[in-house]
């Protein structure tokens, strides 16, 4: 029985960023039992409208038939044969072909992984052996932003800038360090978008300098930083970064785990602020979470070294280019461009989702701005709209209205004091409007809770 499913998961399933005390105090998890379209339903029979898309990746919603087809065919056909040792599968061959079709010019080469954690320690070596090619070894350290966030092995925890993961591991690692996001609405202090954008972008170029571009291997970011709480730069910050990473011969890796896939209303967040990176990571919508799967975008100027020079990579994964995990990506990405959720994200319903949000937030006592891009966005919740001062707490805010929104079955995520979202692509109007009330219902009993309303 579902009870017992509870019982058995309380008794020996340890969860990712869990504190597993006090999971087990409060009796265990929510058993999601059903995914259909934007839904999902737990083992009360609740129905539950998922507006974080799992963890920012069932692009394509839930419960698709021609994904699982597509894996149950790939699964007869062939379950799986490595790519190892110069052999190779048709979905992996096919998906490296389409990848290199829909991406942006210039990425012509993938590498094959399972998550964007691996995706990006994949990166690192990578970026590390191109350097040591050229005759330029001392260029090993990575730069990143606080708040940014690329997974969770050693060196992608290192490349991510929560201070919190770096405490469990002694984190991060040597060659890696952090500067200032561009992020306006906590950091800007009165200034003008624009121009915050090119300070955020010179703290980068000062950290080279204090550094030494002859030491600095790459530069990393998401286009939107997601997990560090929807953070949206201003449209200068991106090109500055392009002109940064030119001028003092430093790679620029665009992390796209999150904004891929057509998140932004684009195919790649790439293409929305113009990055014109050397590698992109790409996982969560590459499949739309059906399967595990990531890739490693290479740039044709690192692609050319690594093949030229590099003689054999020692490096790899089991899974690398699974024929089915393949063949799902490829069923995934016909959907998108089949029912053209790139562009209905862009000129539909991304901008009605926000109308929506902003018609019934109007005015709200909590409410200092909300902030979004295609399907992505946040609510920032604040003590006064006018000061944006924040309640006490540090984030507490932000889980109490988490909280709100899990009881009244809207899947919301709380990131310090802001709610985010993240949609499936397939979101309809009406399950628009139904995120709009009931993130308004939960923002209400937040103030009430705060004795604010
Ligand atoms: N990069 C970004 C931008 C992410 O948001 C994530 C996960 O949320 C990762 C990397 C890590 O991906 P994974 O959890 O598949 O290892």
């Amino acid at each position: 029985s579902n009870h017992d499913l509870k019982k058995l998961d309380d008794a020996h399933h340890l969860h990712p960023f869990t504190d597993f005390k006090e999971l087990s105090a409060q009796g265990g998890s929510r058993l999601i039992t059903r995914g259909e379209g934007c839904w999902i339903e737990d083992d009360s029979g609740n129905r539950i409208l998922d507006a974080m898309a799992g963890l920012w990746c069932v692009n394509v919603g839930y419960g698709r038939k021609e994904l699982a087809e597509a894996g149950y065919r790939q699964m007869l056909d062939l379950s799986f044969y490595n790519t190892f040792f110069k052999t190779t599968t048709g979905p992996a061959a096919l998906l490296s072909a389409k990848l290199a079709e829909i991406t942006p010019a210039g990425f012509n080469k993938v590498f094959f992984a399972n998550s964007g954690s691996e995706a990006n320690d994949t990166i690192v070596r990578m970026v590390r052996h191109y350097w040591n090619l050229k005759g330029k070894p001392s260029k090993k350290t990575f730069i990143s932003r606080t708040h940014g966030y690329h997974g969770t092995t050693m060196a992608s925890t290192s490349l991510g800038g929560m201070s919190v993961m770096h405490g469990q591991g002694d984190l991060p690692l040597p060659g890696f360090v952090h500067v200032m996001p561009p992020y306006p609405f906590d950091l800007a202090n009165g200034m003008e978008p624009e121009a915050f954008g090119r300070l955020a972008a010179r703290m980068v170029e000062e950290k080279i300098l204090e550094l030494g571009a002859e030491n600095v291997a790459a530069f990393i970011g998401e286009p939107i930083q997601g997990a560090g709480g929807v953070i949206i730069p201003p449209d200068s910050y991106w090109p500055e970064i392009n002109r940064i990473c030119r001028e003092h011969d430093i790679l620029l890796i665009a992390d796209e785990v999150i904004c891929g896939f057509g998140r932004l209303g684009h195919w790649f967040g790439s293409q929305r602020f113009g990055i014109e990176a050397d590698f992109m990571t790409l996982a969560k919508g590459i499949t739309s979470g059906y399967v595990p799967l990531s890739a490693v975008m290479v740039g044709d100027r690192v692609a050319e070294t690594l093949i030229e020079e590099g003689g054999e990579f020692y490096h790899g994964f089991t899974y690398s280019g699974h024929p089915v995990a393949c063949a799902v990506a490829l069923a995934n990405i016909a959907v998108i461009e089949s029912e053209n959720l790139v562009e209905r994200t862009r000129t539909d319903i991304g901008p009605y989702l926000r109308a929506k949000l902003e018609e019934a937030l109007d005015g709200h006592p909590i409410v200092g701005e909300i902030r979004s891009e295609g399907l992505i966005g946040a609510i920032e919740i604040v003590k006064d709209r006018k000061t944006r001062e924040r309640f006490p707490g540090g984030g507490k805010v932000g889980l109490m209205a988490r909280d709100h929104c899990f009881r009244n079955n809207v899947i919301l995520r709380g990131i310090r004091d802001s709610l985010v979202f993240s949609p499936p692509l397939t979101l309809s109007h009406g399950e628009a409007d139904e995120i709009a009330r009931l993130a308004k219902l939960s923002l209400d009993q937040t103030a009430r809770d705060l004795g604010v309303l």
